[in-house]
Formats: structure tokens, C-alpha cells, sequence
């Protein structure tokens, strides 16, 4: 079985991920969660190693319906170096369960552009830009240019961009590139003075149009966490919670304290009782 079910992803929605394209990413993003993990787990390291190829046995998979479902989640489906019969056949196996919603991601979405028509017809898409600084492209994510992210990205009418990490760039230029799609952005670290980014962001993208991820658990305090949140919500941000440890029982209740917008709302930390 190769669908596994999913808590806490970075998209709240998804149920499911199903990685049925393995072998080595050739986007080689420095920040890559995938070659994080192949550093810890051996399984991983042959999994996400070596040349490009599908895993048959994920092919067995019965999604049967009402599954949000990351497709390639640890891989670029539509990396050039992918052959076409291997996304065509990905696309035939969701298709075969059309009561799913899929969720497609890429760094190179200009691909996706060709398949815009064949995509399951229950399809989110996703990339993210670090930069519109193209100097920088190179050392983040293989020289894959944000602005042909953006463009593709107008292609699709259920497209999010997540801007993941945050790094440089000039806002309201990369306003310009991104502002007609939903946004996505991420406070990972308690240290980092998020604040005078997130007022210049506010000037130039409504903050209905934004979600920040908040890690916690990772080196952070109760305070931190706190304050993260706290002031997201003051710029009416949507704060939306990952725990670091998703068994530890403080982030699990602070996850879904925030993650639970009604709750948030009309409840303080200090008397919520969930
Ligand atoms: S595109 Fe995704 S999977 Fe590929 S190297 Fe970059 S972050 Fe990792």
C-alpha cells in the first residue's frame, strides 16, 4: 500500500500523500525536506536515490473517494528530466478514482502548463518561489526561474504559491509576480523577526490572500509560539500550526487551539480547556 495518510502537512486539506515517483529529485533545492530525511533513514536514501523511476507496487493502490491526496509529494513530477509516460500514467491512476481532489506540485510548473487539460478534474496546484531575485535561483532551487513559476502558475484556476523560506526579494516586485494567487508563507524559526517583513507584505497582498505556517516544537517556547500566532492574527494573518512532535501532547492542544480558526478567535491559550 502506498497511500499514506496524512496529519499535519504543510497543506491542511491533504488527507492523503502517494509517492509513486522515486529516485533522485534533480532539482536538488538546498532546503530539501526529502534529502533531510535521507540523511536519517536508510529506506529513504534507496528510495530517493538513483534514477528516476516508478514504484509498481503503488500502482496496486485502491483510493477509492473523498481523499485529499499530495501526489509526489517527496519528488518534482514535472521536472524536466521525468519521462511524459510516467506522468501520464500517474494521471490515468488518479483519473481512475475521480471522487478524490489531487494535489499537484512542482517547481517547474511551466511543464504543467501542457497538461493543463489532463490533469484529474479535482486538481490543486501548487509551486513555490523563494525569490524574485534570479541570482539566487541557482543556489535554492536548480535555476528554475520565478518568473516562469508565476506565469505558469496563472494557467491554472486553483493554484496556490507558497513563498517557502523566506528569503530575499524585493516586495513589490514579487507582488507583481504573484499577487493574483492564493499565498503561502511560513514563520519557522521563534528567532527570526518576522514582523517588519510581514507589515511591507500587508501594503501590498491582503492578508485574506495569505496563510503563514507557524512550526512549533522545534526549538521553540511556549512564548514564542504564542507571540508567532498572536501577531499573526494581529495583522489578520491566518496562522496555521505544525508540530514539530505531532505525539506531544502541548503541541497537539496548541495546534488545534489555533489551527481551529472559530476557537481561535473567541478563546485566550490560557483558557482554552480542548
Ligand atoms: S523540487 Fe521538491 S523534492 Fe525536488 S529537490 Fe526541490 S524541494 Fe526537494
Amino acid at each position: 500500500m502506498g497511500l499514506n495518510k496524512q496529519a499535519g502537512n504543510m497543506y491542511p486539506d491533504i488527507s492523503h500523500t502517494w509517492n509513486p515517483l522515486i529516485g533522485e529529485c534533480p532539482h536538488k533545492c538546498s532546503y530539501c525536506s526529502t534529502n533531510k530525511l535521507r540523511e536519517r533513514y536508510p529506506e529513504m536514501e534507496n528510495r530517493y536515490s538513483g534514477e528516476l523511476r516508478l514504484s509498481e507496487k503503488h500502482f496496486e493502490d485502491n483510493f477509492g473517494g473523498g481523499k485529499t491526496i499530495f501526489v509526489c509529494a517527496q519528488n518534482d513530477l514535472f521536472a524536466r528530466a521525468v519521462p511524459e509516460k510516467f506522468i501520464t500514467r500517474i494521471f490515468d491512476h488518479c483519473k481512475k478514482y475521480p471522487n478524490n481532489k489531487y494535489y499537484f506540485q512542482s517547481k517547474n510548473p511551466i511543464r504543467m502548463v501542457k497538461y493543463v487539460f489532463d490533469f484529474p478534474p479535482e486538481t490543486v496546484i501548487l509551486t513555490t518561489i523563494e525569490t524574485n531575485r534570479e541570482i539566487y535561483i541557482g543556489h535554492y532551487s536548480g535555476g528554475l526561474r520565478a518568473k516562469n513559476r508565476a506565469i505558469a502558475m496563472a494557467f491554472f484556476h486553483n493554484a496556490i504559491i507558497t513563498i517557502e523560506p523566506i528569503m530575499q526579494f524585493d516586495l513589490n516586485q514579487f507582488v507583481k509576480l504573484i499577487n493574483h494567487n492564493v499565498i503561502h508563507c511560513a514563520w519557522d524559526d521563534p528567532d527570526y523577526d518576522m514582523i517588519p517583513k510581514i507589515k511591507e507584505i500587508v501594503k501590498y497582498i491582503k492578508p485574506y490572500k495569505l496563510m503563514c505556517y507557524v512550526l512549533i516544537g522545534f526549538d521553540s517556547t511556549v512564548d514564542q509560539d504564542l507571540m508567532r500566532v498572536e501577531k499573526l492574527e494581529e495583522y489578520d494573518i491566518s496562522p496555521f500550526v505544525m508540530p514539530y512532535n505531532k505525539s506531544n501532547t502541548y503541541q497537539k492542544r496548541f495546534a488545534r487551539w489555533v489551527n481551529n480558526k472559530a476557537i481561535f478567535k473567541s478563546v485566550k491559550w490560557e483558557d482554552y480547556k480542548g
